[in-house]
């Protein structure tokens, strides 16, 4: 029997099956030298996996059982003998069927170490099995700046395994993200950014301040904001109207002195090469974000914008306000704009400012953030290096590193 009827009626759950699992240094011809060998016994393809860890090759094949002992035996034989000859180790394994079907319930969850140690490894697999999770399969997504490995995970609802591993990766120090299986990943997608503390490492009114000279102002009235004594609108007013008076030409001194988070360029550059559409939206000023839409090669960016009058700063701001339920509004707005729906868009943030807006997105991100915007984002980004976040939507370093060699450059910044 050699034709479709078998291949179908190798999936049926009681057919004897053979796994043919091949072990040894990889080099190349392996696998055509595998399946040269079992082409002899005219078997189909039920399953074949192959993954090389370290040069080292383990290659399976799931194949219907030939129809009699002696010829079984003799497919044993010689694929034994063909590894012998390649010096590699052969295992077959008698058995009935294919795989179990996948459970209900599909989730990727991404663990990024800083190193990652077997014991966190263990605690996060453990967890997943207390859900109720099975794990079909692991892979490494990349090595550097972080080790960050996938697993594919069935049986277990994605929401239901999200609240058990931020627990675990809470106690272990590593980031895990839990994203549900269903979600299109690869889908066209939107990224909306915040900036201070997120793409940039400054907070960019700490800059505008210290050339005011009213550093320490700004930084009283951010406490007492932060103490929830003024909400974000009358802090932005009561901190702008410290810098009435300033000459315009300290905006360009700013826009020199931001930095930029390592990783920011390679995030928004592997983005940009994988068909994404990027944002920042900013409680800061306009003056700066649309100064790093144009370095960056953003599409979108909105913040509240300095009024200046006669090349002076006026202490107030104009149009409309971004605060945190500004940034919402601009995540709905920017996807609209790109046609992306609200569940294919990304955003990242560090502040109770971005809460809304990790809220509203399909997959909400915290940047380095404080504890309370940690327990309210989908997932969690504790290092300090903003392409992770690549790893978190299933990117690949190699995918990374393909972006940079075609913009011919490798700078990390
Ligand atoms: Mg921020």
């Amino acid at each position: 029997m050699n034709d479709a009827s078998q291949a179908t009626a190798a999936t049926a759950a009681n057919v004897p099956t053979l796994l043919v699992k091949i072990f040894g240094k990889d080099r190349p011809g392996i696998t055509a030298g595998l399946f040269e060998t079992l082409a002899r016994f005219q078997v189909n393809v039920i399953d074949i996996e192959q993954v090389v860890t370290r040069g080292r090759i383990v290659l399976c094949a799931l194949v219907p059982a030939p129809a009699g002992r002696s010829v079984e035996g003799e497919l044993r034989a010689t694929v034994h003998a063909w590894a012998e000859s390649m010096r590699l180790q052969a295992e077959i394994i008698s058995g009935i069927g294919d795989n179990r079907p996948r459970g209900e319930g599909r989730s990727h969850v991404t663990v990024l170490g800083h190193p990652l140690t077997a014991e966190s490894t263990a605690a996060i697999a453990a967890r997943i099995t207390g859900a109720g999770g099975n794990i079909d399969r692991i892979f490494r997504l990349a090595k550097y700046p972080v080790t960050a490995v996938e697993f594919a995970v069935s049986g277990v609802a994605t929401d239901l395994l999200r609240p058990a591993l931020a627990l675990e990766a809470h106690e272990r120090g590593v980031d895990v993200a839990v994203v549900s299986a269903g979600l299109h990943r690869r889908a066209q997608r939107l990224v909306v950014m915040d900036v201070d503390s997120t793409v940039i490492q400054d907070e960019v009114i700490e800059l505008f301040a210290a050339h005011a000279g009213c550093e320490n102002q700004v930084a009283e009235v951010t406490a007492a904001a932060m103490r929830g004594e003024l909400d974000f609108e009358q802090s932005l007013h009561a901190r702008v109207a410290l810098l009435e008076g300033l000459d315009d030409s300290v905006i360009d001194k700013v826009r020199q002195e931001v930095r930029l988070t390592a990783g920011a360029r390679t995030l928004i550059r592997t983005l940009k090469r994988m068909g994404y559409q990027v944002g920042v939206v900013s409680g800061g000023f306009t003056q700066v974000t649309d100064d790093l839409k144009e370095r960056l090669g953003l599409d979108f960016a909105a913040a509240n914008t300095l009024e200046i009058v006669d090349g002076k700063l006026t202490g107030r701001v104009t149009g409309e306000i971004v605060d945190r339920a500004g940034k919402a509004r601009l995540l709905r707005r920017f996807a609209a704009e790109a046609g992306v729906p609200l569940s294919q868009t990304v955003a990242i943030g560090d502040g109770a400012n971005d809460l809304d807006m990790l809220n509203a997105a399909g997959l909400g991100v915290a940047f380095n953030a404080k504890p309370v915007v940690r327990r309210a984002a989908d997932a969690a980004v504790n290092v300090p290096f903003l392409d992770t976040v690549l790893y978190l939507l299933g990117i690949t370093r190699e995918e990374v590193e393909a972006a940079d060699a075609g913009d011919g450059g490798n700078a990390r910044a």
